[in-house]
């Protein structure tokens, strides 16, 4: 097991195949886990739906990150729940670029540790650019990828602004945060949502 860091494990299916080389998931109260077998009573991973690059792409970030596909979604819908020992996920067919972006966006929620915390707008924008970042290895974020990952980048944010008691600060601090790659009619819409949900 010599790609096993010290701090992981491997976790096995009582049908012996292999579920993860490392969960990270598996480490409570900050304790490290050390490197050992761990045995787990799960069902045996789905196959992976869609077609390639992107089911391969998928499959890839799937194993690197120790997540796996409990479910598939309709267009466009993810999510990502920890079924200890299990990072699982929900995401649409990977038939193309944005379903595939939508895995890695559920893989960055396991990832960067969003579960349970708050600030909605912060985590989608943050599992957004992770996202992009994966599939840029891969080759696979085109522009509309690009361009659906800052629509629905915005819209979080818009939703976060009407709920804000402070919006036009809100939407000053997010302004701070957006990529420079964003369009100008992208900061447009965060500026001038701040000034309607004003109170
Ligand atoms: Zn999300």
């Amino acid at each position: 097991m010599t790609d096993v860091a010290d701090n992981w494990s491997v976790v096995v299916r009582l049908d012996g195949t292999r579920l993860c080389s490392r969960v990270r998931s598996l480490r409570r109260h900050g304790r490290p886990a050390g490197a050992r077998l761990e045995v787990a009573d799960v069902e045996p991973a789905l196959p992976l739906v869609g077609h390639d690059p992107f089911r391969a792409a998928a499959a890839d970030l799937l194993e690197r990150y120790c997540c796996e596909v409990v479910g598939w979604t309709e267009a466009g819908v993810g999510s990502a729940t920890n079924l200890l020992p299990i990072r699982a996920i929900r995401c649409p067919p990977l038939i193309d670029g944005i379903s595939l972006k939508i895995l890695a966006h559920e893989i960055a929620h396991h990832e960067l540790h969003h579960a349970g915390r708050r600030t909605a707008w912060i985590q989608e924008l943050e599992a957004e650019q992770w996202a992009i970042a994966r599939l840029d290895e891969f080759d696979l974020a085109t522009a509309s990828v690009r361009q659906h990952s800052e629509s629905y980048v915005v819209g979080h944010m818009v939703r976060s602004l009407g709920k804000s008691s402070d919006a036009p600060a809100l939407a000053q601090r997010m302004l701070n945060r957006v990529p420079e790659s964003y369009t100008e009619e992208s900061r447009e819409t965060v500026r001038h949502n701040g000034e309607i949900y004003r109170r």
